[in-house]
């Protein structure tokens, strides 16, 4: 048997300190993780629990470890927002997996940007249409190289985005409303989460827009850092 097409590409992430390359399968994000991020996007977290939406797998911009990517700025928005996000890549899949062997099924770490356009986004909240073109566009998800879990103890670390060298987001991962474990454990009571499948766990307060030129380093202490370089419109 051979295909009627080739293959399409397999998307990957990087891994620091070993040439080996991660297959990357699903991109599952959370919204609403941080309370003074849901504060800020108008809604209340004390009445509202995060919840999940997904970016296809082939959103993944790779960047190596301490490398820059360059990511065009997207098509039909005038108001492309940055969200900082740990990431977490699942090694070892499962259902239904109890909170307390949640991060055995972790295989590493990683700090991505959730690139949203925000203005298709409104427009989709107000007539309850769903996000995917809000959320799920080509190159929306720019992404460092993973760290493995074994070399990454400190959960308690901070997660901190700059553009143009001025600080945008910050916090302590310590404040996310699901911390990894509760996100995994969540998660996989809605799909069997699988080997090569990418969490983006929710960003912190402080979301706003990128333009052409922009450059926007993010960094989660002790993990591998991501440039983000902005570029013009692709020409069509
Ligand atoms: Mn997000």
């Amino acid at each position: 048997m051979t295909w009627i097409l080739p293959p399409p590409p397999q998307p990957f992430l990087y891994v620091a300190g070993q040439s080996d390359l991660f297959a990357v399968r699903r991109i599952w994000c959370v919204g609403r993780n941080y309370a003074a991020h849901a504060l800020e996007m108008g809604s209340d977290p004390t009445r509202e629990p995060p919840f999940f939406f997904a970016k296809p797998g082939d959103a993944i911009v790779p960047a190596l470890p301490d490398g820059a990517v360059t990511v065009h700025y997207p098509p039909k928005t005038a108001n492309l927002h940055h969200e900082i996000e740990l990431v977490v890549a699942i090694g070892t899949g499962g259902r239904n997996i109890p909170h307390m062997d949640a991060l055995r099924h972790v295989f590493g770490y990683a700090v991505g940007l959730d690139l949203t356009r925000r203005d298709l986004q409104a427009a989709a909240k107000k007539l309850a249409q769903p996000w995917e073109m809000a959320k799920g566009f080509d190159a929306s998800a720019p992404c460092s190289a993973l760290l493995p879990a074994d070399r990454w103890p400190d959960h308690s670390a901070r997660i901190e985005l700059d553009v143009n060298g001025q600080r945008r987001q910050e916090a302590a991962l310590s404040e996310m409303i699901w911390p990894v474990a509760d996100v995994i454990a969540h998660l996989s009571l809605y799909v069997s989460l699988e080997p090569g499948d990418l969490i983006f766990t929710g960003t912190p307060e402080g979301v706003a827009a990128l333009v052409p030129g922009d450059v926007a380093v993010a960094c989660v202490t002790g993990l591998p850092e991501l440039t983000v370089r902005i570029a013009a419109s692709e020409a069509p």
